[in-house]
């Protein structure tokens, strides 16, 4: 630990400004606030178009004064100051900072106006230039600002005067991440008084010298200077860079780290056996395994053969057969006497997997509930379900049959991760479909073993090399990258019922059609019933700007649309069935067991579907509300049709407005079904805290410059730096400083008790 940098603020900045630092920032120790970088910088001279200026938002801006009027109020006592602001050549423009890339269509001026604004009337005089820091409203079509903070630029607040006015021209503004109370200027002056107060030589530098001079860096302690106090935009560019990839080199060693702990680990070997139920498994599959995952099984043989823990990513397409590995990895287990733990996001997948996996396995599933009345021991295996929602009774015979072994597959939902449920002997955990499964989730799982268990990590999202570098860095990677034979493509249309109302009955039409050719179709809804949150599984975050929406939409749900599509004239008397989580159990698979058998030909469901539900004649999927889902539960529901051999079709229906952003998922999954470009654009309008997802939370620090999409070359460097640091000394011993950076990354909050106490 630093002394420097743990110190209290005040002891920096005084009492005032710590104060204030605190109250509106959060921050209290001088590490923390040297951290605190600005977002973005201004330059004086350029001016962007003002369409830019996001709306509803803390915006940072730079603009001239084009008039100032007072007027007094009549209705009560005061006066108002209104004052147009517009860039230098009376063209419309302004520079504008912060924010998201909502572009509407505005005016080229923007009307400021203050109340009681004494001291704007006395300064914000004609043609001087200002920064003004608040919330861009829209009043009939007249874009404005009510009492911003402003600072007037041409008595130039951010020189120590007597400077070269051409310097001060180029010299960049800062912009900090500000709140309503505490606009940028001011954080930016307590930042220069703690640049000027800090020893920054002495603050301890995590990069090696090594490292620092192939990469040319400046020294620490010049690019905190530079980040904040930059005279060119050079400056800050190359403090940005050096203090980036700090960031980068610090989470890369937590992850190198733990990889060589993990595999120094010792786990129990589970050796395949010639003539165990995996044998008589493969011996019954109806398909033969694509080469893929031909190879991928192979690879899992040989680390669950091990006795150090396999610790493995799976990624695959919806529908590249990544159960049936998974199954048979299993299976291996089971066999060499462990069991195995299959996890999935929600109750409604985990009993589905339940149903498929005893359907797949045939013969060679035992049941829990009739514990060994079917065949012998060795030629077939105990599936047995575990979760919150089963009678008590069930339940508590489940847990039992997983604490004395009796139970060879276990699947349940992170559940299954609570202190009261243990195992006799679990040697490998599945988790299925869960791409926001952090590190502490599986440190959790993998303390469930006497030894550490093997690990497989499914998810059918395609995760960028970055990603699975910071989020999945400390496991292995195997790809499925082609589908079973006979799935034939599918195409996605966007209906947008704001433009074409007329569209709503031509999708019962269309689904007529597919009906009359033999076909059947898929109905889901965001909702189940009129006053509900739908069937969102946890692990999908909700998309971007569902909060913004209009909330007194009525949304389609499931009982509404089975109603509505009872009396539909185009559908008279085709047989459709509801499908949701909330029906008993007895329902839900007599409903699946009809559709199944062709019975049923129209499902109206949820998001149950999404994973798991395989019917080949099924052709086509109506969204209803597909702005309410993100992008890759989209992609994973449209995987439910197409998959017979039968051209599949997927509409999109959305009620919004086409220049809504939220169209622009329902565009991309449109656009293409390639995962992969999917997850990239997914990813791009998500914000980078989802994408870190649970690896940042649980007292975590949040990366502040590294960039997991933008900055692949970075992370892959300090990748690489990181593995060697590590490779050569493991306890970091001659690396304190970095030892320390990553104890304080990876547990931020301890630090800080630990300072405190
Ligand atoms: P994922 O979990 O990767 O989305 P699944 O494991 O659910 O995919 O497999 C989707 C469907 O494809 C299942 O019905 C499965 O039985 C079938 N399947 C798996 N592998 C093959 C194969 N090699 N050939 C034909 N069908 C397969
Ligand atoms: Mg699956």
């Amino acid at each position: 630990m630093n002394a420097e940098l743990d110190l209290g603020l005040e002891r920096r900045i005084g009492k005032r400004s710590a104060a204030v630092i605190e109250k509106h920032l959060g921050i209290t120790t001088v590490e923390e606030l040297l951290n605190y970088f600005p977002r973005r910088y201004l330059t004086r001279g350029e001016l962007t178009p003002i369409s830019e200026i996001p709306r509803d938002e803390e915006v940072t801006l730079i603009a001239r004064v084009l008039s100032s009027s007072t007027r007094t109020m009549r209705a009560r006592r005061g006066s108002i100051t209104d004052v147009v602001v517009s860039d230098d050549d009376g063209k419309a423009g302004l520079r504008v900072v912060g924010g998201t890339d909502y572009r509407g269509k505005v005016p080229g001026t923007l009307k400021i106006s203050f109340f009681n604004g004494y001291r704007a009337k006395a300064e914000l005089l004609q043609g001087r230039r200002a920064l003004f820091s608040g919330k861009v409203t829209s009043f009939n079509g007249v874009l404005g600002l009510t009492n911003p903070d402003f600072h007037v630029l041409d008595e130039d607040p951010f020189s120590d005067g007597g400077q070269d006015p051409e310097k001060l021209a180029a010299m960049p503004i800062p912009v900090y991440p500000a709140t309503a109370k505490l606009p940028s200027w001011k954080i930016q002056k307590v930042i220069t008084t703690l640049l000027e107060t800090v020893d920054l030589a002495s603050l301890p530098d995590p990069v090696p010298p090594k490292v620092a001079e192939r990469e040319k860096f400046l020294s620490l302690a010049q690019a905190y200077r530079l980040i904040h106090a930059p005279e060119t935009a050079a400056d800050w560019k190359r403090a940005r860079e050096r203090l980036r990839y700090h960031e980068a080199l610090v989470l890369q060693s937590a992850l190198a780290r733990r990889r060589a702990q993990l595999a120094s680990e010792e786990a129990t070997a589970r050796r395949p056996v010639a003539d165990g139920v995996r044998a008589a498994f493969d011996r019954s599959l109806p398909f033969t395994l694509t080469d893929g995952q031909a190879a991928v099984g192979k690879t899992l043989a040989a680390e669950l053969a091990q006795d150090t823990p396999m610790n493995r990513l799976l990624q695959g397409e919806v529908g590249s057969g990544k159960t049936v590995v998974a199954l048979r990895a299993m299976l291996q287990v089971v066999d060499a006497g462990g069991q195995a733990a299959l996890l999935a996001p929600t109750e409604v997948l985990a009993a589905q997997h339940y149903d498929s996996i005893r359907r797949t396995l045939g013969p060679l599933s035992r049941d829990g509930l009739l514990g060994g009345l079917a065949g012998p021991d060795g030629a077939s295996v105990q599936v047995t379900l575990l979760t919150g929602s089963m009678p008590t009774a069930a339940r508590k015979q489940a847990m039992l049959d997983a604490a004395s072994g009796t139970a060879g597959i276990v699947i349940g939902t992170h559940a299954l991760l609570s202190d009261n449920v243990s195992f006799y002997d679990l040697g490998l955990i599945v988790v299925d479909e869960q791409h926001r499964f952090g590190v502490e989730q599986r440190d959790a799982l993998r303390a469930k073993a006497r030894k550490p268990p093997h690990l497989l990590v499914m998810t059918a999202t395609p995760i960028p090399r970055t990603v699975a570098m910071t989020v999945f860095g400390d496991l292995e990677t195997s790809t499925l990258d082609e589908l079973p034979k006979g799935r034939a493509p599918i195409t996605t249309h966007l209906v947008g019922l704001s433009e074409n109302p007329a569209w709503a009955g031509r999708i019962w039409a269309r689904a007529r059609e597919e009906i009359d050719a033999g076909h059947q179709v898929y109905v889901v809804c965001p909702k189940i019933g009129t006053d509900d949150d739908g069937d969102f599984s946890p692990g999908e975050a909700e998309p971007p700007g569902l909060e913004s929406d209009d909330a007194s939409r009525e949304l389609a749900s499931v009982a509404a649309v089975v109603e509505h599509l009872s009396t539909e004239p185009s559908l008279a008397g085709v047989p459709l069935a509801p499908l949701h989580g909330r029906q008993d159990p007895e329902v839900k698979s007599a409903t699946m067991a009809g559709f199944v058998g062709n019975s049923v030909k129209l499902l109206v469901s949820t998001t149950v579907i999404e994973v798991g539900v395989d019917v080949h004649n099924a052709t086509l999927m109506v969204i209803l509300d597909a702005d309410r889902f993100g992008i890759s539960q989209l992609h994973q529901l449209r995987g439910r049709v197409g998959r017979g051999g039968l051209p599949g079709t997927c509409l999109l229906v959305t009620a919004l407005e086409p220049a809504h952003p939220s169209r622009r998922r329902l565009e991309a999954v449109a656009a293409t079904t390639d995962g992969f470009i999917l997850s990239q654009e997914d990813l791009k309008l998500r914000r980078e805290g989802d994408i870190l997802g649970a690896s940042q939370s649980g007292g975590r620090s949040t990366l502040k410059l590294l960039r997991v999409l933008e900055h692949e070359d970075v992370i892959a460097r300090a990748r690489e730096d990181a593995q060697d640091i590590v490779g050569k000394d493991p306890f970091l011993s001659s690396h304190p400083e970095l030892a320390d950076a990553i104890n304080k990354y990876l547990n931020p909050e301890k630090e800080a008790f630990l300072e405190r106490g």
